[in-house]
């Protein structure tokens, strides 16, 4: 059985003080959940704060990016190690926004799933077509080309720190999210490839989250998918009220 997981991406939203007060009313709401586990990724300049917020909670904090070196002249970067020293357990890596804006290759995103995994950190890695590759039929193409790509040189043991983030790049922010059955049929892909990568017991334990306008409304009808075990939750991550919610999901035969 994989442990469900409810990833809160918060992007470049909330300064120093705001993300401490929404961390705290987390800490607080979320304090009895055991059942799931449950990550939140702040902006860099508060993960340090908010780590001592966290720390001893049912909450584990994640960094949104990273590079893929430890130490020297790269200016503006900041490593794995790094960011481990601020407080983080995991790093979200290939969200849709860096590889469109920041224009990172599948290359750059594989460096940096071995930097992350190397520092023994859990990766949260990020996929997902746009809307146009769907429409053309390139979605398969694009998700095998990014998993192939985003894990070469991943050894199996490694995967058991490794977390897929399926997110299909149209239904980011725009409020349209993939139905159940779109979403569950781009995860059940995915962990064929998993298999074919790895075993079948490798891609069994591997948790796949699904993100995309995930809300209150919409994740108890997500989370009863058979290879759904989780949501990277955007805008909705930003609210205390729906982020609860969304991790106290309902499940499905209750
Ligand atoms: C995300 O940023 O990963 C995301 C899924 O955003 P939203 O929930 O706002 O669509």
């Amino acid at each position: 059985m994989r442990k469900p997981l409810i990833a809160g991406n918060w992007k470049l939203n909330k300064n120093i003080t705001e993300s401490e007060s929404l961390a705290r009313a987390l800490v607080t709401d979320l304090a009895d959940i055991t059942e799931t586990d449950i990550i939140i990724a702040p902006i860099f300049t508060a993960l340090n704060r908010v780590a001592a917020i966290v720390d001893g909670s049912s909450i584990q904090l994640a960094a949104q990016n990273c590079y893929p070196q430890e130490t020297g002249a790269f200016t503006g970067e900041l490593s794995p190690t790094m960011l481990k020293d601020a407080g983080c357990g995991a790093i979200i890596i290939g969200h849709s926004e860096r590889r469109q804006l920041m224009g990172e290759t599948n290359e750059f995103i594989n460096l940096k799933v071995h930097a992350t995994l190397n520092s023994e950190m859990q990766v949260i890695l990020c996929v997902g077509e746009t809307l146009e590759e769907r429409e053309n039929e390139e979605m398969l193409e694009i998700l095998t080309a990014q998993i192939k790509g985003g894990l070469v040189n991943v050894p199996a043991e490694k995967m058991q720190n490794l977390v897929v983030a399926y997110e299909p790049v149209w239904a980011i922010g725009t409020g349209k999210t993939a139905s159940n059955e779109q979403a569950q049929e781009a995860h059940s892909f995915i962990r064929g490839l998993i298999q074919g990568l790895y075993s079948p017991e490798t891609a069994e334990a591997c948790r796949i989250l699904y993100g995309g306008s995930v809300k209150p409304d919409n994740v108890d009808g997500l989370m009863a998918q058979a290879d759904i075990d989780g949501a990277l939750v955007g805008g909705a991550s930003l609210k205390v009220e729906d982020f609860c919610r969304i991790v106290k999901f309902e499940k499905a035969g209750h």
